[in-house]
């Protein structure tokens, strides 16, 4: 369900931005362990993976890689430039004149007849959306986010063929000119939001242990995604303020299920469709 919406909505997206960010490309889990193998062709079966999981081969189709414990081929794959996504949504927004690019001060927000002020502007509803920073949020700040961080770097690669996304333990992800996207950590005790020396060692060493290829890093990034512990989105109404509204705790995997809850938490807020009791706030106790 939540893909039949992705393969539709991304193209389309990308004719109404007018630019290009979706890049569906086939990607190869080579297996660490027979463990993991034997899991693959368990779930191959399986009416709710079928759509997903493809053939087990077990020969390597890409130079430099070895596939020891064979590779699985997933199936509906790809990836979104997030990046080029975000400058295109910014350019469709400034050209009709809706986007301030501003820090929002909580302290200048103010309730007014069952309305919401924010300097000189009066409206229905404010949506936060703020990711990690929700913990500065004075009205949301109590819902249980677990932020955690991840790392990822940026390596070129003369010799390795640029036509699938790879994985094991960690995945290389073709952008394009030789250069891959190589991640990611999961780190959740961090003391700041910087990338790390360690963790840059760690995926390089992963690296070296998929392909047998030479590479340089070429950059390496860290960010922090907004987890929760029941894996579910964090998503309605503040229980005393109905003005506010959180869109928020999407996890490693706002790509895909950020575009799916938006569409329906709209939908909900103009009385079209139900909010998923999964994904509302409700479940959580102030
Ligand atoms: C290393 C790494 C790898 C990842 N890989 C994947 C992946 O492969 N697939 C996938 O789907 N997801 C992946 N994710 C997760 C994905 O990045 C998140 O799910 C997604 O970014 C969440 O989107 P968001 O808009 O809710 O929050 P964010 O992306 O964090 O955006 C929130 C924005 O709000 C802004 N903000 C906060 N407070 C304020 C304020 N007071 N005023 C103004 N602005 C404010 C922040 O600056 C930020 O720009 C990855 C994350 C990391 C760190």
């Amino acid at each position: 369900m939540l893909f039949d919406f992705l393969e539709e909505y991304y193209p389309e997206l990308e004719k109404e931005l007018g630019g290009k960010f979706y890049y569906p490309m086939p990607y190869l889990r080579y297996f660490a362990s027979q463990g993991e193998r034997d899991n693959w062709l368990k779930f191959m079966a399986d009416e709710e993976y079928k759509s997903f999981l493809g053939d087990v081969i077990d020969e390597s189709p890409i130079e430099g890689v070895t596939s020891t414990f064979w590779v699985g081929l997933v199936k509906r794959s790809g990836w979104v430039d997030t990046n080029a996504l975000l400058d295109l949504f910014k350019s469709y927004f400034i050209e009709k004149e809706i986007l301030i690019e501003d820090k929002f001060d909580y302290s200048l927000m103010h309730f007014v007849d069952g309305k919401v002020s924010y300097k000189n502007r009066v409206a229905d509803k404010v949506i936060f959306a703020e990711g990690y920073g929700i913990v500065n949020n004075p009205y949301f700040n109590y819902l249980p986010l677990k932020a955690t961080k991840g790392q990822m770097l940026s390596v070129e690669v003369d010799a390795l063929v640029e036509d699938s996304i790879i994985n094991r333990k960690v995945f290389a992800l073709p952008l394009g000119n030789k250069q891959f996207k190589v991640g990611s950590t999961y780190e959740w005790d961090w003391e700041h939001e910087e990338p790390t020396p360690e963790l840059r060692i760690d995926l390089e060493n992963k690296l070296a242990g998929l392909i047998d290829l030479p590479f340089k890093v070429i950059g390496h990034q860290a960010g922090i995604r907004p987890s929760v512990s029941d894996r579910r989105p964090l998503i309605g109404l503040h229980p005393k303020h109905p003005q506010l509204a959180v869109f928020n705790g999407m996890g490693s995997k706002g790509v895909m299920i950020a575009p799916y809850f938006a569409r329906q938490f709209a939908n909900w807020l103009n009385g079209l469709d139900e909010l998923d009791k999964e994904v509302d706030i409700v479940r959580v106790k102030v």
